[in-house]
């Protein structure tokens, strides 16, 4: 941390917009961060700051901690908690905002705008029974694996700051408070949808589905049938956030519809873990029993989110039902391909393919068999791909299929390498590294594990004399990683 700054940190460049706080009052809940004891900045992330319109001097000190805590509000704040419902493993339940806090949305000098949000800020009208606060290692977490998300290139939500609030939050044991501030390009949600199509508030879908088309996808308004141009919009940012994931081995751990981002960004970091081993029934969470979220079912998962979006747009889709259903049917009828081909796009580029035949599936796919039978590690055997290097025996014939493959295509081997090093990373947030740094910040208030993890994950496809401590799979026989929603 640099030296205290004299500037005021609730006036640092924030530029707030409250066009959510705007929408009628079933939309949310006027409610305020509840003051905490010692607010003390753990983590602060100078460059999105600056990328926000923030300066950045004025939000590193203990001063800005108080703001970071929602001690104090930044200038032009109006603090909202945002209803939503969400089906929780399959089952429909009332949530909305039980731990967080949305202070406004960010106009940015560019002209874009991101929502600014505290999470584990106090209680809010939608708590039910819980606290309101959420704890050091979650946040962290949270801190470190968005911020790994956007330099792999992944759409996400991102991480401003976490502070500790002197304060504990009591779960299995007694833990270190702490608030995370998130920056999205929206918290709309699947879930937020299905509150109001839960309610039978009809005009409430009809106002959220224009808000939303107007603040995604602005390109699409004006098309015809509003709620069918978001439903295919929405299809869309969907299937191509989802492939994205299965290319890098990212499991989201809890895909529940409340989880689930409009804006087509990874949202809510809570039990999410990247795989070793490749695995489609990689499994992390510790309240998944049935693998209902395992790695391999992400993209189904995503379809059976979608017909629940497609569900609870039914009654603006069309006046009449049965047209309603008909016209849902159809645009979801298109998820599987549009899954696939964003897939096969993104398959195709990790083996160094710039052109695409039709044996390309079964090559990927003997690939990816050939890796689940040996355990083989995905980040690991990606990145270690070499058309000039020999091929391991297990391999020969593989390997002889893709060389042919690649000299199928005009481009030149440092081309296909250059590709090739740019969608395969050489570092990924591996579990065991994140546990140690983790452990390390909340146990021992040692946070140069973390700070040394989070500067080598923030350039994944760049090799350098340190990632390799980055980049090797857990100790064969080290018991599997178990993660948790830290709520
Ligand atoms: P999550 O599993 O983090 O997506 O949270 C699911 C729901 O539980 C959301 O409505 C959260 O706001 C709520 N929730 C999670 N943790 C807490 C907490 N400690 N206090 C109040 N609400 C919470
Ligand atoms: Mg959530």
């Amino acid at each position: 941390m640099s030296e205290a700054s004299t500037e005021d940190p609730t006036r640092a460049g924030w530029s707030f917009d409250h066009s959510y706080a705007r929408l009628p009052q079933a939309f949310h809940a006027r409610v305020n961060p509840t003051p905490v004891r010692e607010p003390r900045l753990v983590i602060f992330n100078p460059t999105l700051a600056i990328s926000l319109g923030l300066d950045p001097e004025a939000l590193r000190g203990d001063e800005a901690a108080a703001v970071f805590a929602g001690n104090r509000l930044p200038e032009g704040a109006d603090p909202i908690a945002q209803a939503y419902a969400g089906h929780q493993f399959g089952h429909l339940t009332r949530l909305g905002d039980g731990r967080a806090i949305l202070l406004g949305e960010q106009q940015t000098p560019d002209g874009r705008r991101y929502d600014i949000q505290l999470k584990g800020p106090g209680r809010t009208p939608y708590s039910r029974g819980g606290d309101g606060r959420a704890a050091l290692g979650p946040m962290l977490r949270e801190y470190l694996i968005s911020e790994a998300m956007h330099a792999l290139g992944i759409p996400t939500t991102r991480s401003l700051a976490v502070v500790t609030t002197g304060e504990p939050v009591f779960r299995e044991e007694p833990l270190p408070g702490a608030i995370l501030t998130r920056v999205a390009a929206s918290h709309i949600r699947v879930g937020t949808f299905v509150y109001f199509a839960a309610l039978g508030d009809i005009e409430g879908l009809q106002r959220l589905t224009g808000y939303t088309l107007q603040r995604h996808f602005p390109d699409r308004v004006g098309s015809g049938n509003p709620a069918r141009a978001l439903l295919e919009s929405v299809l869309e940012r969907q299937a191509s956030l989802v492939a994205a994931w299965q290319c890098v081995g990212f499991v989201h751990g809890v895909m529940n519809t409340d989880n689930m981002a409009l804006s087509g960004e990874t949202i809510d970091y809570g039990p999410c873990a990247f795989i070793d081993a490749y695995d489609p029934e990689a499994v992390f969470s510790s309240i998944d029993h049935q693998g209902r979220y395992a790695f391999g079912n992400q993209p189904q998962i995503v379809g059976w989110n979608l017909a629940r979006f497609a569900e609870a747009l039914l009654p603006v889709l069309h006046a009449d039902p049965k047209q309603g259903v008909a016209l849902a049917q159809e645009v979801i009828a298109g998820y599987p391909e549009r899954f696939r081909s964003h897939w096969l796009t993104g398959m195709r580029s990790k083996l160094g393919l710039f052109t695409t035949e039709p044996e390309d599936d079964t090559l990927i796919g003997d690939l990816l068999d050939h890796q689940r039978a040996e355990r083989a590690d995905f980040t690991n055997t990606f990145r270690e791909l070499d058309p000039l290097a020999p091929a391991d025996a297990s391999m020969a014939d593989w390997y002889g299929r893709w060389t042919s493959r690649l000299a199928r295509q005009s481009q030149s081997p440092e081309e296909v390498t250059r590709l090739m090093h740019s969608r395969n990373p050489r570092i990924i947030p591996r579990n065991h590294r994140v546990g140690e740094a983790l452990e390390a910040a909340v146990r021992k208030s040692d946070l140069a594990p973390f700070q040394h993890l989070l500067a080598a994950l923030a350039s994944p496809y760049v090799e350098t004399r340190d990632s390799a401590r980055y980049t090797e799979p857990p100790p064969p026989g080290s018991a599997p990683c178990r993660t948790f929603c830290g709520t």
